[in-house]
């Protein structure tokens, strides 16, 4: 099995039929342990080394991974398993968090637009303006909190929103940055086993949020808000990955194999050298020869 394509099962590029109840946040693919996926591991963390250098080299194209998901589902974890394989100069993470005061003063675009990768780069947003439709639609309050015209929210406004974020993502992508989003897609019951073990494990302990606790008691409403967010938002060129996420080793492994894909299909390559630049390697070789 090639390892870029451990990944394809879990596309979305076309939300229309999706379903969240078709994919098992246990699936593990062909692969049934960690011992299993060791060498697709270092294989793909190995690959995307190469594939950013050339990226960056080539300075064209921008990568945007943006993740999301339910407390305790690895988002941390699995950002720290991709940025393992990549050199720190060319990538960069940005965590968003309940937006500030001065970030209410303007659209819900504004803060994530700021922090887009320049081209040769990679951007990986840890949560994003994908909140806009999640906890905020979770959360009335958090809308009333926008500060936003009352005659513009209407029973319109997820679909406006949905409809605003594609024609970003369309627009980004015309311009040469590559968006790929994450969900990582963790059941009721592990989520519950690993809160258990953030109270258990003294080493754990700093992890655990009481706010968690009770945003769990949302749990279907936010399973109902990721399924409508995905139908509405996977596009081509901007496809959402359902990445199974109950065992760590495959959500690392279905990431990596993700991005190798995503890379590879760009087809690409160190610039060109030209006769201008030819010329100065061998002068420069010549200088260098003398002394
Ligand atoms: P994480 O839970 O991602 O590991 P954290 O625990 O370090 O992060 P939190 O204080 O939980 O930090 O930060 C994220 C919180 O901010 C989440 O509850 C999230 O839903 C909320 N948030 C993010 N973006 C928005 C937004 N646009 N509007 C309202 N709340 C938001
Ligand atoms: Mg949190």
């Amino acid at each position: 099995m090639k390892t870029a394509k451990v990944a394809k099962p879990y596309r979305i590029d076309d939300g229309k039929h999706f379903r969240l109840k078709n994919f098992d946040p246990a699936d593990t693919g062909r692969l049934h342990s960690v011992d299993d996926a060791k060498e697709h591991l270092q294989k793909g963390i190995a690959r995307m080394e190469d594939l950013q250098d050339k990226l960056y080299a080539q300075d064209c194209w921008s990568l945007l991974l943006i993740f999301q998901a339910m407390d305790a589902a690895g988002k941390d974890g699995t950002i720290k398993h991709v940025m393992s394989g990549v050199n720190p100069q060319g990538c960069q993470v940005y965590s968003f968090k309940v937006p500030s005061a001065t970030e209410l003063q303007h659209d819900f675009l504004w803060r994530t637009t700021q922090h887009l990768p320049e081209r040769g780069h990679i951007g990986i947003f840890n949560r994003s303006y994908y909140e806009e439709v999640l906890v905020v639609r979770v959360h009335p309050k958090a809308l009333e909190n926008e500060k936003l015209p009352p005659s513009l929210v209407t029973k319109n406004i997820w679909d406006e929103r949905f409809e605003d974020i594609r024609s970003f993502e369309r627009h980004m992508a015309r311009n040469g940055t590559v968006i790929r989003k994450f969900f990582l897609h963790l059941s009721k019951k592990e989520q519950k086993r690993r809160f258990l073990a953030r109270l258990e494990e003294p080493e754990k302990n700093w992890k655990f949020s009481a706010a968690d606790i009770h945003e769990r008691t949302y749990w279907d409403d936010y399973q109902k808000a990721y399924e409508e967010m995905i139908r509405n938002t996977a596009t081509e060129h901007a496809p959402w990955y359902v990445i199974p996420a109950d065992n760590k080793w495959f959500t690392h492994l279905a990431v990596s194999a993700a991005i190798v894909e995503t890379l590879e299909d760009l087809g690409l390559n160190y610039p060109k050298v030209d006769a201008a630049k030819r010329k100065e390697l061998q002068t420069a070789r010549q200088l260098l020869e003398k002394k």
